[in-house]
């Protein structure tokens, strides 16, 4: 896919300074919340199997703690930037704060590739990047989750080598904890879910039911396939889902005229969310360039792969049928594609608020960590269900009464709720 020159955390500023325009804030409230609050970069450095030494880059970035501890994901990625985990980082400041639950926004990230890495070198370098932060994160000040590459078995490192550090329980240290050892039940489903509740409101505010809608997903990961579960279970139909072939370094999009079958498709699919794509053709699936996911004849597009994946280029390449983007991954789109985006007309669910399931639910975990007290997973989603709920309908009706484009209303709100805990703080 060709790029514009994209720089993530130049894309979240741009964001944010247009939202501070249309808040009017003052001088210091825009310094402070344009730039992050604190940034920790390190090695980690691990012994490979083989006997030999390995040093990894990682980072954690502390964008604004107003409104709570940061929170926010650690990303093991080949091509893990700072600037991607600024973007991130303040990212998930708006995140929280439209979800109204009380975090502010964090990220953490190594310079690593898993698929080449085994268990245990896994466990060095998660082990590694809590030594280097255990004074400055905490169940108090800053708690890390799982995302790209990183899982409850890598948390659950995490967890153990900061108790030990500290040779007491602290639970509420992390999130996205095996189920059994502190973890939510509900919190893998959470953040694809979360991107369909939102989606289910839009659909019932533009007066269309699922059951009559096609959709193209990019992405066959955690938050693609249970977007498509849910999906599928309201009635919905998804034609085509996209995702990165390992061996070939390149990704592909799956197609199936008629409807993928989500099942059948995960027995062909490895921990990575890569499709075997010699099995898929076997199975009727038609394979596709990497991109044909955005180009196909549908009602409602699902990015939930990577940032920047929305461009001018690609987003002229829609069919005039689509109605809908519901942004499950963060940042898929650029400033200019929204342009494009809004001028269409496209009902757009943005990345903060649909994709906010992951976190609500991780705060959900948090409380359970604290009241040593887990709930079913009825009563989870039923949870997660209301907030996802009442965020999105906040937000569409900030859109509708001040006119304002999705992403801006859904800006607007926690923009002005942050800025609001920080001058009530007093700082300034
Ligand atoms: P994942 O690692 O489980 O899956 C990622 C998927 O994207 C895989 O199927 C992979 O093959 C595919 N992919 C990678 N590069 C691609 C490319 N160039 N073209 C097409 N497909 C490609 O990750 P995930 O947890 O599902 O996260 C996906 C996105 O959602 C990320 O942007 C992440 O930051 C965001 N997100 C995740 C969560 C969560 O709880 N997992 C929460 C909020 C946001």
């Amino acid at each position: 896919m060709n790029k514009e020159a994209f720089n993530p955390f130049r894309m979240a500023q741009t964001q944010f300074d247009h939202v501070a325009d249309i808040l009017e804030l003052n001088e210091p409230t825009r310094d402070l919340l344009r730039n992050p609050m604190r940034e920790y970069h390190f090695n980690i450095p691990i012994r490979m199997d083989d006997g030999t030494s390995k040093v990894f880059r990682g980072f954690r970035v502390q964008h604004n703690d107003a409104r709570g501890p940061c929170k926010g994901v650690i990303r093991f990625h080949p091509q893990e930037t700072i600037d991607t985990v600024r973007a991130l980082s303040m990212w998930m400041t708006w995140k929280c704060a439209v979800v109204d639950i009380p975090l502010g926004g964090g990220k953490g990230g190594v310079i690593c590739d898993p698929h080449n890495l085994s268990a245990r070198e896994q466990e060095q370098i998660c082990r590694g990047w809590v030594r280097q932060l255990a004074r400055v994160v905490g169940p108090l000040a800053d708690v890390p989750a799982p995302d790209v590459m990183t899982s409850a078995q890598h948390m659950l490192w995490m967890l153990d080598e900061y108790e030990h550090i500290y040779g007491n329980k602290f639970p509420g240290f992390i999130t996205g904890k095996p189920v059994g050892m502190g973890g939510s039940l509900g919190r893998t489903e959470a953040t694809g879910f979360g991107v369909v509740y939102t989606l289910r409101e839009a659909l019932k505010q533009l007066n269309i039911k699922p059951e009559d809608m096609l959709a193209s997903v990019q992405g066959f990961g955690n938050v693609a396939q249970y977007a498509i579960r849910l999906y599928s279970q309201l009635g919905g139909t998804v034609i085509c889902v996209s995702c990165w072939d390992q061996n070939d370094q390149t990704s592909y999009s799956f197609k199936k005229k008629d409807g993928i079958d989500l099942d059948a498709l995960l027995k062909i699919t490895d921990r990575f969310g890569g499709i075997d794509k010699d099995k898929a053709k076997d199975m009727g699936y038609e394979i596709l360039p990497g991109d044909a996911w955005i180009e196909q004849e549908v009602d409602i597009l699902i990015p939930a792969a990577l940032e920047n994946q929305i461009t001018v280029e690609t987003a002229q390449k829609m069919s005039p049928r689509v109605k809908v983007i519901a942004e499950g991954a963060n940042g898929p789109t650029t400033p200019e594609a929204d342009k494009i985006i809004a001028e269409r007309n496209i009902f757009l669910i943005p990345d903060f608020l649909a994709n906010a399931g992951g976190v609500t639910c991780s705060y959900f975990e948090q409380v359970q960590s604290n009241m040593n007290y887990y709930w079913e997973k009825d009563e989870v989603l039923g949870k997660l269900d209301v907030k996802m709920t009442s965020a999105f309908l906040a937000v569409s009706d900030m859109a509708r009464k001040r006119k304002l484009y999705m992403r801006d209303a859904a800006y607007v709100i926690s923009v002005a709720r942050v800025a609001q805990a920080c001058s009530d703080r007093g700082w300034v």
